[in-house]
């Protein structure tokens, strides 16, 4: 806009999309590739009982191990794959994955734990429901085993076809949690009809408390909304002692975060599950 100029700023920012598509088409293909290749994985991330500090349950995060890159964090491809459509493919992969890794666990003897994966707003069609059941039912995996977190934009579109959606799920006896809430456009009076078990206090409020008196306003009056509607709360990010200590004070239900444990391999994340549930390791292993 500064004239004279003009063309120079359209050859600019084509040459700017340009490169921006190139590399979008680079992550796709590469993505496409990791999928039939075997480069994604999970990383389980333990989510505590404020109140007795055991392992409830974990949540599922995907990577992906890149030949050349090493491994990438889902912020570098998830938002790419939700623009594509191609996270519907890498949806099914992380179910289909929690699924049998929930199974080996459960014949492994662990105690029954919550194992939550996320779905983006494109996974969640009428599909879901049945290639959800048909999942539980190829592993033999009890509903209780699995939890979907769900974000308030899969809630903008389309209200009673997606209540219909979650409804089909939770007859399954999958259950339902709204993840990163408080950060979308989701509204109170839709909330209320929403059957959903646990709602998520996102990061960016859990980051504030306690120096924060807004972020610890809005933190207490999640938990409150939690309680009253007759919900779970849970939340995550949690890194200090002081945000626990606020949170437990405020009737806050569950804690995720560094404070207790990074995302971990399967291998460590079971070994965690073991020590946490089975008092004595010590002298079983002996
Ligand atoms: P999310 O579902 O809100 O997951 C929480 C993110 O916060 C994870 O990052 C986790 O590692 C990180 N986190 C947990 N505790 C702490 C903490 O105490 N401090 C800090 N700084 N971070 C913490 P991650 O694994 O990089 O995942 C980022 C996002 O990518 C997730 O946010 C989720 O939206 C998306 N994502 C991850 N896996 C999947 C998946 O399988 N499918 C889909 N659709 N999205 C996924
Ligand atoms: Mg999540
Ligand atoms: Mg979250
Ligand atoms: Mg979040």
């Amino acid at each position: 806009q500064e004239g004279g100029a003009e063309g120079d700023h359209v050859a600019f920012y084509s040459q700017d999309m340009n490169q921006g598509m190139q590399e979008r088409m680079r992550i796709e293909s590469g993505l496409r590739h990791a999928l039939g290749n075997g480069e994604l994985l999970l990383h389980y991330q333990p989510k505590f009982c404020i109140d007795n500090g055991k392992i409830i349950g974990a949540e599922a995060l995907v990577r992906w191990r890149h030949p050349v890159r090493g491994l990438v964090p889902p912020a570098e491809f998830i938002p790419l794959a939700e623009a594509t459509g191609l996270v519907v493919q890498v949806g099914e992969w992380v179910l289909e994955a929690a699924c049998a890794q929930a199974k080996q666990w459960k014949d492994a003897g662990l105690p029954p734990i919550r194992l939550a994966v996320n779905v983006s707003a494109r996974e969640f069609t009428s599909a879901l429901p049945g290639r959800v059941q048909d999942t539980l039912t190829r592993y033999g995996l009890e509903p209780s085993w699995l939890e979907l977190e769900i974000t308030e934009s899969t809630l903008m579109h389309n209200i009673d076809r997606v209540i219909g959606i979650m409804d089909r799920i939770t007859a399954l006896g999958v259950t339902l949690s709204l993840d990163d809430f408080g950060t979308g456009y989701s509204s109170l009076s839709y909330l209320k009809r929403f059957p959903i078990d646990t709602l998520k206090i996102d990061r960016s409020f859990t980051i504030g408390i306690p120096g924060d008196a807004n972020d610890c306003a809005i933190a207490n009056t999640i938990i409150s909304i939690a309680q009253q509607l007759k919900h779970k709360v849970i939340a995550e990010g949690v890194e200090t002692v002081e945000q626990l200590a606020f949170l437990k004070n405020s009737g806050c239900d569950e804690v995720q975060g560094y404070l207790f444990s990074r995302p971990l391999e399967a291998e460590a994340f079971e070994e965690a599950l073991r020590e946490n549930w089975t008092p004595g390791r010590a002298s079983r292993a002996a």
